[in-house]
């Protein structure tokens, strides 16, 4: 039979009502069978996350010796659950002795992790399937990174079982400590045993029903993707499109797994699947432009300087006082005379930037050299676009009558995105400009208009 694995994100493990719904998802389709879970997220908008509890309790413990009151809302949230759904599970046991480990570890990744741990054995009990603990399946080695060896051990572990439910964000360090992934991580989890048990596809399911073209506060309205590549993903999580992990696609493309953001509020919603390029040519939307997202906040240093194509090792020693300074760069635009850098503001801040400048000043003496802060990113993403003669046209045309200044264009050599700097001001009204012009005009000629 095919696997399906599907991972659950906080809203959907919210409450006990939610996590029957969720046991309804699982059990209307008898491919869903590893299922990893988060930890319960937000009730409603002022609502505290159980991760963010954990690790204020972490915090507690370190500080005053003891998590006993944050840890209360922890205790709280979970025995509510328990009781909602009237499981036969020693809940306060399981918390008791989660309590009194956070107090005697103080360690925020093993207590953050217990979110995720808790939900997995409630979830388990519900379903009424095996737990198996992340720590057992999922391995970092020495520098932090994932451990490939531990697939293997994935395969084994889940082969041995015809479904089961594990916990997500965490694993075990090399070191045997519990080892989380930066938040968000349960959807790089549910990549790694989607690669380990290699699943026909993984689903993610959220509490929207997949990507939109661009973010829908700033067009409403705004139209789902259907359909959309690994690349095209990366560029658009990358651009702050977070429906997904950013570090998530990376476990299932090298296996060729598809991904499927589906909606637990809204099951009968196709979501967005997203495909490997092998998969993805055959199935591509004719439309040109996938979708459109920003990111704010960047600084632009531009240097300029006659002849420096000529110039043997002129951007190695530029680049040599980001290396010194531990900075990296975002994007590097270049002409024959002229070369910019395109650096997160964040990473500059308490005058970095000034030395900066100074350093490349002395180190390549150019004849010009300029900063542009507060700089926003715009990236329009497609693989149509390479395809379709005038795309720019369009887009710098829509900028223009938008009255927006372009401070920087960057459009990348796979000719699957353009990248466009311009003010931070102007980010929303670029996105809103580009947006109108190629889904609105499409919609146009689709309607014969
Ligand atoms: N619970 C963790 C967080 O809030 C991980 C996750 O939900 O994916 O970041």
């Amino acid at each position: 039979m095919a696997i399906k694995v599907c991972k659950f994100g906080g809203t959907s493990m919210a409450d006990g009502m939610i996590m029957r719904r969720v046991a309804d998802i699982i059990h209307s389709d008898a491919e869903r069978r590893y299922i990893v879970v988060s930890a319960p997220g937000k009730r409603y908008s002022a609502d505290v996350k159980v991760t963010d509890l954990l690790y204020r309790s972490a915090e507690a413990a370190r500080s005053e010796g003891c998590c006993k009151e944050v840890f209360a809302k922890v205790r709280d949230r979970f025995v509510g659950i328990v009781k909602e759904l009237k499981l036969d599970l020693d809940i306060e046991e399981i918390l008791d002795e989660t309590e009194a480990e956070i107090d005697r570890t103080k360690d925020s990744d093993f207590a953050a992790s217990r979110g995720e741990y808790l939900s997995a054995r409630i979830m388990a009990k519900l379903l009424g399937v095996p737990f198996l603990d992340a720590k057992d399946l999922i391995r970092f080695d020495e520098k932090g990174a994932l451990d490939e060896s531990c697939y293997d051990d994935i395969a084994k572990a889940c082969g041995s079982v015809p479904a089961a439910v594990i916990p997500g964000f965490y694993g075990r360090s090399f070191d045997g400590k519990i080892k989380t992934f930066s938040r968000g991580g349960s959807d790089i989890t549910g990549a790694v045993i989607a690669r380990g048990v290699n699943a026909q596809v993984y689903e993610n399911w959220t509490d929207v029903s997949g990507f939109l073209a661009c973010d829908p506060r700033i067009v409403s309205g705004a139209k789902s993707i259907a359909v959309l590549s690994y690349k095209e993903l990366r560029e658009l999580s990358y651009m702050g499109a977070n429906v997904l992990h950013a570090e998530s696609i990376f476990p299932v493309r090298k296996a060729n797994i598809p991904i499927r953001i589906l909606n637990t509020f809204r099951p009968e919603d196709k979501g967005t699947l997203i495909l490997p390029s092998v998969h993805y040519k055959k199935k591509m939307p004719s439309s040109i432009v996938t979708g459109i997202a920003g990111k704010k906040d960047f600084t632009v240093l531009f240097v300029e300087k006659s002849m420096m194509n000529y110039e043997v090792g002129f951007t190695r020693k530029i680049l040599s006082v980001l290396e010194k300074h531990n900075i990296s760069f975002e994007h590097m635009p270049s002409g024959i005379d002229t070369l910019s850098l395109i650096i997160d503001s964040a990473s500059l801040r308490n005058g970095l930037l000034e030395i900066i400048e100074s350093e490349i000043d002395e180190a390549v003496h150019p004849d010009y050299m300029r900063t542009l802060e507060n700089v926003a990113l715009v990236a329009t993403v497609g693989h149509g676009m390479s395809a379709s003669v005038g795309t720019s046209a369009r887009l710098f045309k829509a900028l223009s009558d938008a009255e927006i200044n372009v401070r920087m264009i960057d459009q990348g050599s796979s000719e699957l995105n353009i990248i466009v700097g311009v003010d931070n001001a102007d980010c929303e009204k670029c996105i809103a400009a580009i947006y109108h012009e190629f889904f609105d005009a499409d919609d146009a000629v689709a309607a014969g208009v």
